[in-house]
Order: structure tokens, then C-alpha cells, then sequence
């Protein structure tokens, strides 16, 4: 019997015939359905295509457009799967600032099923953290993401940047922020012509992932795909 990793209910999970048969290939979901539905899951269909912020129509949003200036030659189209909002907040407080490890797993089958609908992937990237928040939390969080859903992944980025944590500053900062981010040596050549996902928590700005997809287009992946759990 598996208990819901936030609230501890049972997790029931439905066995349908067809479910009997592909059991062993499914992940059971570590969450219960009552939190599942507290959860606001963002719907592409309207949602920006550059970022997956929800929103009344699938236009480019404001962020975007600004991006799509300073980037003009670059293809984005970033997936995020719920609304920062809500039990998804809660989770993430939880979870990453008050560093409860078990909570990783939440999410788990739904970045099995992202990545399964995703163009196909040779490499996937975890956005890294500081030293500091290394040494408080005692763990990447977005690492401890894929660990709880099995998902191999390869270390490639280290963070370089000095100052306050992202999730510090305020917007302007943010979108300021100088490039934290290189690629370790013992990668350079294991990224080149590779097509690559980048992981990240939550989509704030945009600005981080913008930062990690231009020191990995620089080594000439030829591919970069972004997806968080949130925007
Ligand atoms: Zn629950
Ligand atoms: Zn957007």
C-alpha cells in the first residue's frame, strides 16, 4: 500500500485490465487523487506557446516577446505542467526551501509522462544550485526530481554565480542577472550535436533557462528542449 507523499492518505490505484497487464511498466503515483486535484494544471491549448503561462488565448505573452528581441534567433517553446499557485507552492516550500526530501517524489509519474510526449532526447540536464544552497538544503532539488522518478540524467552545468538566490531578488534583478552558469569540462564533448532537455523546478522570468540554453547552444547541442513542473 503506497501513502501519499504529501498528506499520507492511501494512494488507491485503479486496476483495469489493461492496467493488470502494464503494471510493471507504470509508475505508481506517490500522491493521492484528492492533492492530484488540488493541483491547477496548465492547458496548452491556452497558454502561451513560448512559455506555457496560462492564460485566456494561446498568444505570445509580453515575457516572450521581450525574449524573442533580445534572442531573435532562437526557437523557444518552454513546457510547464501545473500553475505556481496553490498545494504546488506549498509542495515547493516544502520541499526545496525546508529541504523534505521525501516530498521529490509528487511529481514523479508526471515528468515520466512529459518527457514520454517530448521530441525525442538524448541528454537530460538538471538546472544546478549554488554551493550555498547545496550546503543548506543538502540536496539539488531538481535532481532529487528525477531521482524520485528514475529519470538518468548527466550533471553537465555548474553554477559559477555569486550573490543572492534568484528566488531573492526581485523581478528586475532577476531579469539583470549575469550568466551563473558554465559547462563542467568532463562534458563538452558528450553535449556536442546531442538534442537535450533542460529540468528546472519553476519557470519564473524565463531568465535562468535562457541563461542554461546559451552556454549549452554555445558548445552546439543541436537541440535544446526546456520543460519545469511549473510556470
Ligand atoms: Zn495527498
Ligand atoms: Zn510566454
Amino acid at each position: 500500500m503506497t501513502r501519499c507523499c504529501w498528506c499520507g492518505q492511501t494512494v488507491h490505484v485503479p486496476l483495469t485490465v489493461s492496467g493488470v497487464f502494464s503494471f510493471s511498466r507504470l509508475t505508481p503515483e506517490a500522491r493521492c487523487q484528492s492533492c492530484a486535484r488540488k493541483l491547477v494544471w496548465i492547458d496548452p491549448e491556452i497558454a502561451c506557446p513560448g512559455c506555457s503561462r496560462s492564460q485566456k488565448t494561446a498568444e505570445w505573452c509580453m515575457d516572450c516577446l521581450k525574449w524573442k528581441k533580445q534572442y531573435p534567433h532562437k526557437d523557444f517553446s518552454h513546457i510547464a505542467l501545473y500553475v505556481y499557485e496553490g498545494l504546488f507552492r506549498e509542495w515547493l516550500q516544502a520541499y526545496k526551501f525546508k529541504g523534505d526530501y521525501r516530498l521529490a517524489s509528487f511529481f514523479r509519474s508526471d515528468l515520466r509522462q512529459a518527457i514520454r510526449s517530448l521530441k525525442p532526447i538524448d541528454i537530460i540536464i538538471p538546472i544546478p544550485v549554488s554551493e550555498a544552497s547545496l550546503r543548506k538544503r543538502g540536496f539539488n532539488q531538481v535532481e532529487g526530481l528525477l531521482e524520485a522518478a528514475s529519470i538518468p540524467f548527466l550533471p553537465v552545468l555548474e553554477h559559477i554565480g555569486r550573490g543572492k538566490k534568484q528566488s531573492e531578488k526581485k523581478r528586475a534583478e532577476r531579469l539583470n542577472s549575469p550568466q551563473p552558469f558554465q559547462i563542467k569540462e568532463a562534458f563538452k564533448e558528450k553535449i556536442k550535436n546531442k538534442r537535450v532537455l533542460i529540468v528546472d523546478d519553476v519557470y519564473t522570468t524565463g531568465r535562468t533557462i535562457f541563461h542554461a540554453r546559451e552556454v549549452l547552444e554555445k558548445e552546439k547541442t543541436a537541440q535544446i528542449q526546456t520543460l519545469t513542473l511549473a510556470r
